[in-house]
């Protein structure tokens, strides 16, 4: 997945420990389904077939990646777009270099990231049919968080209770932490170059997932191309958002709204919170150092723990 991972849990005595490579096999499975960056994964192959008259056997880490990404389509109106793929392999944050589209190839690309292409049939056991060759599937905006409930579910299953699971910035957390006391994570402030705090937060038994746009993204003739991609737009999506983080029960739809709001930007995205009941989000905006912005849900300024160095 590109990034690191911390897990910690704990065992009753006589309670089963699972080892690095047993959570790093569930990993492997994971990534040799739904990443992108594997030629041999299984959505890559879907990705790279041409012919529409196929139906894809998948699995269930697909299958359920696949069904919770549509209901973040359709309850954000596809401002998160699994289908972005031909667009995001285009600006170059796929596998390949930046192509630099010009207007009517990003229209023609606007046409390929069409979520409406792929379907689900579940008449025997379920398989995707891709109705326009060109169609590709990008589920790197969810997949680091279903690995993170993954690999969650893997340790309850082996009786534990109390646990953070941590990939690349998106966390699980359930019951205490060993100090007995509820588990802390800070946000990280919107600094390309350094790590700092933003603000700490006490998760009880929920996710945590962060998108943001301050680290990946690249500099052409002096503008800014960055990694999210606005699938009504075809273009990177610059708005007065640096990062958004998420909190819901699982962390995959946790994930998938964080990159979601992104595209959406600060009002549209407190909107959907607060009046339509969406899960409760944490913004920082603006554009100079000095001068960040936080807005935080009703729902999450319930988390947000005193720090002295919030400003
Ligand atoms: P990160 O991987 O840094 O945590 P995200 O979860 O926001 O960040 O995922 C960003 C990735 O998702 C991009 O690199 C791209 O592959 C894909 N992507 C970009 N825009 C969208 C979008 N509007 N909807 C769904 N996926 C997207
Ligand atoms: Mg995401």
């Amino acid at each position: 997945m590109g990034t690191t991972y911390r897990v910690t849990f704990g065992v009753r005595p006589g309670g089963i420990v699972l080892s690095q490579a047993d959570l790093e096999y569930a990993l492997f499975d994971i990534n040799q389904s739904l990443s992108t960056y594997l030629e041999t994964s299984l959505i890559s192959e879907i990705n790279s077939s041409r012919d529409t008259s196929l139906a894809h056997r998948i699995d269930q880490h697909f299958l359920t990646v696949f069904e919770a990404a549509k209901e973040v389509y359709e309850a954000t109106q596809g401002a998160f777009n699994p289908a972005v793929g031909p667009l995001v392999r285009a600006w170059g944050f796929g596998a390949d270099e930046p192509r630099n589209p010009d207007s009517a190839q990003v229209a023609m690309l606007l046409t390929q990231s069409d979520f409406a292409a792929f379907h689900i049939d579940y008449s025997e056991r379920p398989v995707l049919h891709k109705r326009m060759a060109e169609a590709e599937l990008d589920f790197s905006a969810i997949a680091k968080g279903y690995a993170v409930d993954e690999i969650g579910l893997l340790l309850e299953s082996t009786g534990a209770v109390n646990y953070l699971v941590e990939i690349g910035g998106e966390v699980r957390a359930r019951g205490r932490h060993p100090e007995d006391r509820t588990w802390r994570i800070g946000i990280e402030k919107p600094l390309e170059a350094r790590r700092e705090l933003q603000v700490v937060v006490e998760l009880n038994d929920v996710s945590l997932a962060s998108s943001g746009n301050y680290r990946n993204y690249y500099l052409r003739n002096g503008q800014k191309f960055v990694h999210i991609i606005n699938p009504v737009t075809g273009y990177p999506e610059i708005n007065s958002l640096l990062s958004v983080s998420v909190l819901a029960p699982d962390c995959m739809t946790a994930d998938a709204y964080a990159t979601a709001f992104m595209v959406m930007g600060l009002e549209r995205a407190l909107d959907f919170v607060e009046l339509h009941g969406g899960p409760a989000a944490y913004f920082i905006s603006g554009g100079e150092e000095s001068a960040f912005e936080t807005t935080a849900s009703a729902g999450f300024s319930e988390i947000l723990l005193p720090d002295e160095n919030e400003k």
